[in-house]
């Protein structure tokens, strides 16, 4: 059984959220998984343009003075996005950050995307999957000496909800590595759409591409998907093809590669605010589905999400409200599979500070 420790946003002068949320953090004793000079990957994800319900910066600073205390050497990253938008590429997504309010200025550590400047840095690492035996995650993420895992409990069309596990899978993989959880075929070119540039046929690394007249790919693909990237037109497409069941299951296999890569040193903080219908991906956001909950911290991100399901679930008397949303979909996918591959626990304690 893991620990789950959980406040309320109850508060005093003395005692504010951020303080509550600075005690939970320590009850997870951050001196046993960062050291001095550790490079410490604060993972979190910085909203889409138009998006307010991502987890704000100023609950990040917390963690960040926690850090700096034990002389280790933080910074905040994420990943780049499959699809075109304003997180394709680093540099959009440094803008984008900072006009959601990270930077430097405001938490006095870098940002650094963790794939490279499109996504084209990946590593592979291997893992006893039953669907997978190597994931692809970004560089940066697996890097690191450890690892602050920020993540907001909310609503997702694939999922069901998305917290810890969605966080460390698609939240961690380099760009191939979300096709690969996305997609079981090859991306393909939108021939209305594309006006024969030949960036793509640059970009790709091995020789899939062939112009004739309008870009075709061939089977030579890996499903890199480092031209999707690339181009102009927004003319290449992703086959959304993968089921949400078996995307469910390869995003937990993602999560145990995280996990396997920094040999477990992963604190875990799930937010449950702003509890919104749908990912923070979107440029803009529904009404939250809930009031606010608290924030929960854990080492076990199966015991984490369980307890967040499991809060939320009890605010309507039992009733599964993603479901409601979503009634194609079985939320408990992702905790049933990552349990069984060893990720983590479904049973937890839950420790009220
Ligand atoms: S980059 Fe886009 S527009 Fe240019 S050739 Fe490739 S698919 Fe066509
Ligand atoms: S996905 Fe990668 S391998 Fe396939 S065509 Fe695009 S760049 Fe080439």
């Amino acid at each position: 059984m893991s620990k789950v420790y959980f406040t309320n946003l109850k508060s005093k002068k003395t005692q504010s959220p951020l303080n509550k949320l600075k005690k939970i953090f320590l009850k997870c004793e951050p001196e046993k998984f960062y050291g001095k000079s550790q490079l410490v990957a604060i993972k979190t994800h910085f909203g889409e343009l138009g998006n307010t319900a991502y987890i704000s910066p100023i609950y990040i600073r917390p963690i960040v003075e926690v850090l700096r205390q034990l002389k280790s050497n933080p910074y905040l990253t994420d990943t780049n996005t499959l699809y075109v938008g304003m997180r394709t590429n680093s540099v959009d997504h440094l803008h984008n950050a900072h006009f959601n309010g990270f930077g430097y200025s405001t938490l006095g550590i870098p940002i650094i995307i963790a794939d490279g400047l499109r996504g084209e840095n990946s590593l592979d690492v291997p893992i006893e999957g039953e669907l997978l035996k190597s994931v692809k995650l970004a560089s940066d993420i697996v890097n690191a000496d450890g690892m602050v895992c920020v993540s907001h409990f909310k609503g997702h069309e694939i999922s069901g909800f998305g917290g810890a596990i969605k966080n460390l899978s698609m939240g961690c993989a380099s760009r191939e590595g979300k096709l690969e959880m996305h997609s079981k075929t090859r991306p393909s070119v939108h021939q209305d759409k594309c006006t024969s540039c030949g960036r793509c046929l640059s970009a790709c690394a091995h020789d899939a591409i062939v112009i004739k007249p309008k870009a075709q790919i061939t089977d030579k693909c890996t499903g890199c998907a480092r031209c999707i990237a690339v181009c102009p037109e927004n003319a290449i497409g992703i086959n959304w093809d993968e089921t949400v069941e078996n995307t469910q299951l390869k995003m937990a296999e993602y999560a145990l590669g995280v996990h396997n890569a920094l040999k477990g040193k992963i604190i875990y903080l799930n937010f449950l605010i702003n509890i919104s219908p749908a990912c923070d991906c979107y440029g803009g956001n529904d009404e939250a589905i809930c009031s606010d909950i608290g924030f929960m911290a854990s080492t076990d991100p199966v015991a984490i999400d369980q307890a967040s399901y499991d809060m939320v679930l009890q605010r309507f008397n039992g009733k599964d409200p993603f479901v409601e949303i979503y009634p194609y979909l079985t939320p408990e996918i992702q905790l049933k599979h990552a349990e069984k591959i060893g990720l983590g626990n479904r049973k937890y304690e839950l420790v009220v500070v």
